[in-house]
């Protein structure tokens, strides 16, 4: 039954009463169904999906469940649509807004917090309080897109405005879906605060967080930048981001001594620490300088034992970041429109919508060397 819709569309795009969507039944099973399109209520749009990015995360929740958690449990059978790092085109507007214009390309980031916990009234809107320990309350108007409501494996998404970022007219749908990846670092590195032009950075991990963090750091002034990783071609990459220096630890007998001999015995300021492994973590805290930041930007799968005592001796701190919080996404895309660094370098592969289960083995076997596996749904 269609509800009476009382905000603006426009005959430019007309929606449909339905649309292509992927929804996950049994783990890692995905099928491409007809969903209702949704509409947009009070301070929301309706965004019309032109480009979703696959991100690690993704495999997780299609494979495992979470982090994603519906209706207070897994994510399985419950016509839930995963993805969650996609821009598109307004196509309608919910009751009064007028913060955007029908036919504006948006990028969108992940979550939209409830807007009223202590944490939400911090901007620190990935920490809502009310993404709870058991799951979102759509009810308190909190979304984490992908995560606790419908992601972007689908034509079409309603928003909240907050979450939109504007994207120029010279910025690709591939180039625009990496906004809020690049995002999620400048939050990491702006939240652990005081880096100044000059200061030392170590990136641990060339995933597409891991690239895009060694890009934002170089951007904001941090020098030398050191990126870490089993593979010289995306350590390749990571040099055309802004890597001033490049590690491989497969070559490295001690990767801890490596980077003194970069920064200098004291060790480095800051590390990035995007591989969520025991080993990495332990190596960031024994190279991070006394009073210097680590950033765990990965999910480790399961707990696991650090050297706490190195730690406090040295006053070393450790950030968990989640997400993009503070807006940092348009902070992110600000260096990408000035083209501080070209964030494209990241994108490997584009597919359609139907081939998602293709793409998804691409990204989870890493075929052809895949980095970013783009989906256009309208192809
Ligand atoms: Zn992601
Ligand atoms: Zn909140």
């Amino acid at each position: 039954m269609a509800l009476e819709f009382f905000g603006k569309t426009s005959e430019k795009f007309p929606i449909p009463k339905t649309m292509k969507a992927w929804v996950l039944g049994d783990p890692d099973n995905l099928s491409l169904i007809d969903k209702q399109v949704e509409m947009p209520n009070k301070a929301e749009v309706l965004v019309k999906i032109d480009a979703v990015a696959i991100c690690a995360t993704d495999l997780d929740v299609i494979s495992h469940g979470p982090p994603a958690m519906i209706e207070g449990g897994l994510p399985f059978n419950k016509n839930f649509t995963p993805g969650h790092e996609y821009m598109g085109t307004v196509v309608a507007l919910g009751p009064a807004v007028d913060e955007f214009e029908i036919g504006d390309r948006v990028t969108v980031e992940i979550h939209s917090g409830c807007g009223q916990c202590k944490r939400c009234r911090m901007g620190m809107y990935t920490s809502c309080h009310n993404y709870g320990l058991n799951y979102g309350e759509v009810n308190k108007g909190h979304r984490a897109n992908g995560f606790t409501t419908d992601g972007g494996f689908k034509q079409y998404a309603v928003n909240n405005i907050n979450t939109l970022i504007k994207v120029p007219d010279d910025m690709s749908d591939e180039e625009a879906t990496l906004v809020v990846t690049a995002g999620t670092t400048m939050y990491g590195l702006t939240e652990l605060g005081g880096l100044i032009a000059g200061e030392s950075v170590v990136v641990i991990g060339p995933g597409p967080i891991g690239l895009l963090g060694v890009a934002v750091a170089k951007a904001l002034g941090a020098g030398p930048v050191i990126l870490i990783g089993t593979r010289d071609s995306r350590l390749e990459i990571g040099k055309k981001l802004g890597a001033d220096h490049t590690l491989n630890v497969k070559n490295e007998a001690n990767v801890i001594q490596a980077v003194k001999d970069i920064v200098g015995t004291k060790g480095t300021d800051y590390v990035v620490e995007c591989a969520g492994t025991e080993q990495a973590l332990n190596d960031a805290i024994m190279m991070t300088n006394r009073g210097g930041k680590i950033c765990l930007a990965a999910f480790p799968h399961k707990p696991i034992s650090i050297n706490i005592p190195h730690m406090v001796i040295n006053n070393i701190y450790m950030y968990g970041i989640r997400g993009e919080g503070k807006s940092a996404t348009h902070r992110a895309i600000e260096f990408m429109k000035q083209k501080r660094f070209d964030a494209s370098l990241v994108h490997t592969h584009t597919f359609n919508l139907d081939e998602l289960p293709k793409a998804l083995k691409y990204a989870r076997e890493r075929i052809d060397n895949a980095i970013k596996i783009v989906i256009k749904p309208w192809s």
